[in-house]
């Protein structure tokens, strides 16, 4: 099944009471949406939605923003906050590219933002599409606070290598890394596996990650 083309999705999200559009959104508005002044995490290309929805409810007091691009993807997160018995009020999904992050977070509203086996994009000619790319880098620094972080999990070692030249040229400081979170007990400290992450540990992967921010001057 190509996912892509599931009838009815873009149907359902528009009637959805989890779901922000995009065209509703204003920078600067998300703790008007949230109605309280507590801190923003957002996952970019969140996929089914399960790390997302486990960090919502492991951690009432942040708010989270789950983004994906395509609706018969977050479809599937739909279904999954359905079945909550407890409705999580401390996250919304948006169906969006993240290319246009800057008009829907204003400067500095975003206080983490994690990335999680991001599509590789793997022709050099499609660099700057990948999710750790300078370009990304650059839009991510302009809704980051000043304590924000990007937090990146794959285990695609060529992304991962060039997510961590791309931090470097940025200017970003790289906090923390590991080729293999999961027999690191530091970082490995409460993680939350994604879908992928369990798909490509089962198959013997090791899991990298890192944790960046901008130093700022
Ligand atoms: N994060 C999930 C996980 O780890 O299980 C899903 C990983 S999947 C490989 C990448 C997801 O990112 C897909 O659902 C894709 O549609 C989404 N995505 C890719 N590029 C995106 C973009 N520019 N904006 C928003 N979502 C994007």
């Amino acid at each position: 099944m190509r996912l892509r083309n599931i009838r009815g999705s873009r149907e359902v999200i528009a009637g959805s009471d989890y779901v922000i559009h995009e065209e509703e959104t204003r920078a600067g508005s998300w703790h008007q949406i949230f109605g309280n002044t507590h801190p923003i995490h957002i996952e970019i290309g969140m996929g089914k939605g399960k790390f997302i929805m486990a960090l919502a409810k492991a951690n009432p007091q942040i708010n989270y923003v789950g983004i994906e691009k395509y609706s018969s993807v977050l479809i599937r997160a739909l279904e999954k906050m359905s079945q909550e018995k407890v409705p999580l009020t401390n996250l919304y999904f948006i169906r969006m590219d993240a290319e246009q992050i800057v008009k829907v977070f204003a400067k500095g509203e975003v206080d983490k933002i994690y990335l999680n086996f991001s599509d590789p994009w793997p022709k050099d000619r499609h660099a700057k599409r990948r999710l750790t790319s300078r370009e990304y880098l650059a839009r991510y620094q302009k809704i980051l606070s000043d304590k924000g972080d990007v937090e990146f999990k794959t285990d695609n070692r060529l992304l991962f290598d060039f997510s961590v030249e791309s931090v470097r040229e940025a200017g970003w400081e790289l906090r923390a890394l590991t080729y293999d979170l999961h027999q690191d007990a530091v970082l490995n400290q409460g993680n939350i596996m994604t879908e992928y992450e369990e798909r490509f540990s089962a198959l013997g992967n090791p899991i990298h990650k890192l944790i960046a921010s901008y130093e700022k001057k």
